[in-house]
């Protein structure tokens, strides 16, 4: 009887606590995205805390970080969605501003580790490109550091505070995935791109088959509109499932 005297008032606090919301709140509130060179850099707002998909290119982090010290929030986690230079650029100044952990697909972390963009088939648009990498990155000097969570499929990342499922979804690196909000919104990186309109990848890939098959396995999860990895266009499911689903005439 005692003990359970003792034990009562620290249940109750605890039970009030949770009730009044005082834990960390999973739900997102709102989503900013920051443009860099046509490239989309999301932040995730939770009642408590901050989460950025993807780093933009190298050299140009204080528009990212002016954003972030305007919500006057703490970035818990940065999550790439594949190891390319325009998406991983920026990683390092950006995590030693804020102490957030940095995460990517087991798949594609040496690539991220080495700075390094593979740009193994192209097509179209695509040649021109793999044919400006070089200069681009003596130019611009992405700065990588070693990931502090390697990310596998089907993970969820309820332990840091939000409700993101991971789905890889490779085809465009080895390590690509897509992050799925809340069962609704899929933050598809470069599986999808949005050149001359919201399409399926064609401009580079590490696999063409696998880019086919990872959109596929996308139709497998709960969402309702898809963010690409560049411009501020969206799509909603119906779209995406004609996207999958299309099939050029021969
Ligand atoms: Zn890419």
């Amino acid at each position: 009887m005692r003990m359970f005297k003792n034990l009562f008032i620290p249940v109750v606090l605890v039970i009030i606590v949770w009730f009044s919301g005082s834990f960390a709140d999973p739900a997102v509130e709102t989503i900013h995205r920051v443009e860099n060179f046509g490239v989309n850099i999301f932040i995730l707002e939770t009642k408590s805390a901050l989460y950025l998909i993807d780093a933009g290119y190298p050299q140009f982090q204080e528009k990212i970080i002016k954003k972030i010290k305007s919500l006057n929030k703490l970035l818990r986690l940065i999550l790439l969605t594949h190891a390319h230079y325009d998406h991983f650029g920026n990683v390092l100044p950006l995590k030693n501003f804020s102490g957030a952990k940095v995460a990517i697909h087991q798949a594609d972390s040496q690539a991220l580790c080495d700075g390094f963009t593979d740009l193994t088939n192209v097509r179209g648009f695509g040649h021109v490109g793999r044919g400006i990498l070089p200069l681009a990155e003596k130019v611009l000097k992405p700065q990588v550091c070693a990931p502090d969570l390697i990310l596998h499929d089907n993970d969820t990342l309820d332990e840091y505070g939000i409700r993101i499922r991971v789905v890889h979804t490779p085809g465009h690196t080895r390590g690509s995935c897509t992050f799925i909000l809340q069962d609704s919104i899929a933050f598809v990186g470069d599986l999808f791109v949005t050149y001359p309109d919201f399409c399926k990848q064609h401009f580079y890939a590490n696999s063409w088959e696998q880019i086919d098959s990872s959109s596929v396995k996308l139709l497998r999860y709960s969402f309702v509109l898809a963010y690409a990895g560049h411009r501020g266009i969206t799509a909603d499911r119906q779209l995406i499932e004609k996207l999958v689903n299309f099939r050029p005439p021969h």
